[in-house]
C-alpha cells in the first residue's frame, strides 16, 4: 500500500513525522511500528523508557525496556507485570514493524533510556525525562542527532537553573558536622534519587553508615546489585532514637513530615528536588534544609540539549511547555506542545506542582 502511494507521489521521500509517532490517549502511539511509548493506559505492545510509575505501568500485553527497567518493574508490580517482556541494551537496533527502534541513555535514573524511532529517513527521539548533569549512578545521557527531538519540560523555564549537585551535597554535609546531636533526614524520590543523593555524599568522602526508610530499600539494594558501590547502609528501622544523633538518613518525601520523624533526635529536614529552587516551596512543604538536587535537565540543560540534538522540530510534553516552545519557535525551529496526560506523578513531575509564585 506504501509502495503504491509512493509510486503516485515521487516526490515524498519521507514520512511525516506525525505519521510515525502520533500522541493518542494512551501515550505516543507508532503505529507502523504497531506500538505505544510509555503508555499510561494497557495496550498490546509498550516500549519504556525508565522506571519511574508515570512512564512503566503494569498489564501491557507485551513490553520492550532495558533489563533494569524491566527489573524495576518486576520489583515494584510483581512477575505478571506484562504478558511477555524482551530486554533490549543501549545501542542494538531492533526492527518493529515498519520502523528501527534504537535505545540510548538518557542521564535521568538506572535503565533510563532515549528511543530513537527511525523509519526511512526520518528519526524520531523520545527522550522521556532527562537530565545532561553528571551522575555517578547511571550511564550519562547520550545526544542522538535527529530529526524530530521529543523532550519533556519538567523544568522548562529560565528560573529552574539546578547548579552543581555536588555544592548541595556539601551543604548537607556541612549541617551535619555543625548539629551533631540532632539526625537529618533527606527526602528523595525511592527509585534514582535516593540512590543518587547516597553516591553524591560517599564522592564528597562521608564513609559513615547511611540509614535508610523501609520503603526505600528494595530499590536501592537492587542498584547495589548492579554494581552501584553506595557504601555502608543500614535499616533505621529498630535503631533506637539516641543512636541517630549525627547521623543521615534517607526517605520518601511523604515520610519526611510524617509522624514517623518522631523516632529521630530534633531532625534536620532536607528535601533533595530542582523544585528546592523555589523557597517559597521548601517553605510551604517545612524543609529546613533545601538540596536544589534534580534528575531533569534545568532549563539551560533543555535548550543546550535542543540545541545539540540538530533536530528541526521539537515536541514538547509534561511540564512547562509554553516557555521551551516559544524558545524553539524564536530559534527558528518549528516546535508544538504535545498534550500528553498522565506523566509526572511519580519523581519531581508534580509532586511538588509550580505554583503562581513561581517566579518568587
Ligand atoms: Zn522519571
Amino acid at each position: 500500500m506504501t509502495g503504491k502511494n509512493r509510486r503516485n507521489r515521487p516526490y515524498i521521500t519521507d514520512m511525516r513525522p506525525q505519521d510515525i509517532l502520533m500522541p493518542v490517549a494512551a501515550g505516543l502511539c507508532c503505529k507502523p511500528g504497531g506500538f505505544h511509548i510509555d503508555p499510561v493506559r494497557p495496550v498490546e505492545r509498550a516500549v519504556i523508557t525508565h522506571g519511574h510509575s508515570d512512564h512503566a505501568r503494569p498489564g501491557h500485553g507485551a513490553v520492550l525496556a532495558t533489563q533494569e527497567t524491566l527489573d524495576m518493574m518486576r520489583l515494584r508490580y510483581g512477575d505478571n507485570f506484562a504478558g511477555t517482556t524482551q530486554a533490549i541494551a543501549y545501542g542494538e537496533p531492533i526492527r518493529l514493524g515498519d520502523v528501527t527502534v534504537k535505545f540510548h541513555p538518557a542521564g535521568h535514573v538506572l535503565g533510563s533510556a532515549q528511543i530513537a524511532v527511525s523509519c526511512k529517513d526520518t528519526c524520531i527521539v523520545a527522550s522521556g525525562d532527562y537530565k545532561d548533569a553528571p551522575d555517578p549512578t547511571c550511564a550519562p545521557f547520550e545526544l542522538v542527532p535527529c530529526n524530530v527531538f521529543i523532550t519533556e519540560a519538567t523544568f522548562g523555564l529560565p528560573v529552574f537553573r539546578h547548579g552543581h549537585a555536588a555544592d548541595e551535597i556539601k551543604k548537607l554535609l556541612a549541617s551535619v558536622a555543625l548539629f551533631p546531636e540532632r539526625a537529618h533526614l533527606v527526602g528523595a524520590y525511592s527509585l534514582g534519587k535516593a540512590q543518587r543523593v547516597i553516591a553524591l555524599i560517599r564522592e564528597a568522602g562521608y564513609d559513615a553508615p547511611i540509614y535508610l526508610h523501609g520503603a526505600m530499600e528494595k530499590i536501592t539494594r537492587y542498584y547495589e546489585s548492579r554494581g552501584v558501590a553506595l557504601g555502608d547502609l543500614r535499616p533505621v528501622k529498630g535503631m533506637k532514637k539516641a543512636d541517630l544523633a549525627g547521623t543521615i538518613t534517607l526517605a520518601p518525601p511523604s515520610a519526611t513530615s510524617d509522624i514517623w520523624t518522631r523516632r529521630f533526635p530534633d531532625p534536620v529536614t532536607a528535601f533533595a528536588s530542582g523544585w528546592m529552587r523555589v523557597r517559597a516551596r521548601a517553605r510551604q512543604g517545612g524543609v529546613e534544609l533545601p538540596l536544589v538536587i534534580s534528575d531533569h535537565a534545568d532549563w539551560d540543560g533543555l535548550t543546550a540539549t535542543i540545541d545539540s540534538t540538530g533536530a528541526g522540530e521539537v515536541w514538547v510534553t509534561h511540564g512547562q511547555e509554553d516557555a521551551l516552545v516559544h524558545w524553539c519557535t524564536a530559534k527558528g525551529l518549528a516546535a508544538r506542545p504535545l498534550d500528553l496526560v498522565g506523566y509526572g506523578e511519580e519523581d519531581e513531575g508534580d509532586t511538588m506542582p509550580l505554583g503562581e509564585d513561581a517566579e518568587a
